[in-house]
């Protein structure tokens, strides 16, 4: 059998952090057997629908990595192919027209209400219609569900799943405007597209027990199915907007890697052992529904970060000079070539001090700058008569050397701090820190200067030495 998994998406404008795992889940599942993922697109709620929803989850699939097989299937679109399965329902006598109106219906969830029962439809127009059919009434169309016995989902996750039929309506598969309810549309498609392995998140499981009616009425296979337990906020309770970002945009825009952030999905909620860097080749290799943990994992962002500092260090340099450009290019700072040059050669000591490709931007941002450029307050502290004194020394020491390297330019600081200092390099080294870069902080000075290059360096220290500090 070949493994056929579905991506279905409802297009809400962006891509949460869960159905990106969703679709994490399918895609190595379908891969790992050699399968396919299918991508549907759940888009029959109308009123919200909007091309741009759809291509944010299209985005969010891309930049993650995960590609699906074939077109993507608008549901919407199937509209008359459900519409036919629901009349075939109801010529087999496995589905029945209701005419009950709102009142009624209201009235019978009041008694319902009184009575403690879950169920409120007391399937009147089922098998003894209490009348002929209203004049004028367009009916829905109901499913016969069991009345007596015993309901159960074979999960891959959750086990044996079971419910007593009393707890389940004869519930609306086509409604009187002639549209399918959600219930039917999506076991339609997935019979018809072939579907062998529903992977979905467990506020679906309810849904389970009632898609399994209609599969059963058509006498269709019932696909195996994996319900994955919720993503919770490190506080534990379920993940929301309240803990930070929940979409896959903001995570990119946060400055996570791809790679980093489907081997943090792939961990949440799913495990090998103890292991917590697993790349996605070993995943496709080793994922399978039974390192599916039972319980709702947390979202934990220390961990996120270890996992992107981790692939930030394996990444290729060029790529990462390419993606924190595009960071550049959002504040308005123009990369020239000279720049690239510069951040490619500090590339390897710049990523290893960075969580996120955010953090390698701040740290390398003055690598990039030109002049004039602003201080912070730290490095204005710097910049007093005593910091401007060592800046204007070295300043004046620099065009007497004759190879501009890291060496020399060590060199030449810490005699700086054996003749004006007491030996005591920092005190050479933060005013020229504030000086060059307008901050406190930096990657390796003499590297950076060395990257600068002298022209560079003797503009900024004039520039610093000018400022009214
Ligand atoms: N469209 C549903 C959702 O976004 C998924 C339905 C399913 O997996 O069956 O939650």
């Amino acid at each position: 059998m070949t493994v056929v998994t579905r991506f279905p998406p409802s297009p809400t404008g962006f891509m949460h952090i869960g159905t990106a795992r969703t679709g994490l889940f399918n895609w190595l599942y379908a891969r790992r057997h050699g399968g396919k993922m299918l991508f549907r697109i759940e888009d029959t709620d109308r009123a919200r629908h909007s091309e741009e929803a759809v291509t944010a989850i299209v985005n969010g699939l891309n930049w993650l990595g995960i590609d699906w097989d074939g077109d993507i299937v608008s549901q919407f679109a199937m509209a008359d192919r459900h519409a036919e399965i629901a009349l075939e329902l109801l010529k087999s006598g496995k589905a029945y027209y209701c005419y009950c109106s709102p009142e009624e219906l209201e009235q019978m969830r009041e008694d319902a209400k009184k009575e403690g029962r879950i169920t409120f439809y007391d399937r009147r127009w089922r098998d003894n219609p209490p009348s002929a059919p209203p004049e004028g009434v367009k009916p829905v169309i109901r499913i016969k569900a069991p009345m007596s016995g015993e309901r159960v989902v074979y999960d891959k996750v959750q086990g044996e799943v079971r419910v007593a039929s009393e707890q389940l309506d004869d519930f609306i598969i086509l409604r009187a405007d002639g549209t399918p309810t959600y219930m039917l549309a999506v076991v339609v498609d997935d019979h018809d597209m072939g579907v062998t392995h529903v992977i979905r998140g467990d506020d679906h499981l309810n849904n389970t027990f009632r898609q399994n009616i209609i599969y059963e009425a058509m006498g269709w296979d019932i696909p195996t199915y994996a319900h994955l337990p919720l993503i919770l906020g490190p506080d534990g309770v379920k993940l929301s907007k309240r803990h930070g970002a929940t979409s896959v945009e903001e995570y990119r825009d946060m400055g996570y890697l791809p790679e980093a952030m489907r081997n943090y999905l792939l961990r949440l909620g799913w495990s090998h052992g103890d292991d917590e860097i697993i790349e996605t080749d070993q995943a496709l290799q080793w994922f399978d529904l039974e390192g599916i943990g039972q319980s709702a994992s947390r979202f934990d962002f220390d961990k996120l970060n270890y996992v992107n500092a981790h692939y930030m260090k394996l990444a290729d340099n060029s790529r990462l000079v390419d993606l924190v450009s595009d960071i550049y290019q959002l504040r308005n700072i123009n990369i020239t070539p000279l720049h690239r040059e510069r951040l490619l050669v500090r590339m390897d000591e710049l990523k290893s001090r960075s969580k996120t490709l955010v953090q390698l931007a701040d740290d390398a941002e003055f690598l990039v700058k030109s002049i004039p450029y602003d201080f912070d307050e730290k490095a204005l502290a710097q910049l007093n008569e005593d910091g401007k004194f060592i800046v204007r020394v070295i300043r004046d020491n620099l065009s007497g050397l004759d190879d501009f390297t890291a060496e020399e330019l060590e060199t030449l600081c810490k005699s700086t701090a054996d003749y004006h200092r007491d030996g005591k390099l920092g005190k050479v080294m933060m005013p020229l820190r504030a000086a060059l870069t307008g901050s406190a902080s930096s990657p390796s000075l003499v590297h950076a200067m060395e990257a600068l290059g002298k022209e560079d360096v003797l503009l900024r220290l004039d520039f610093a030495l000018s400022h009214n500090t």
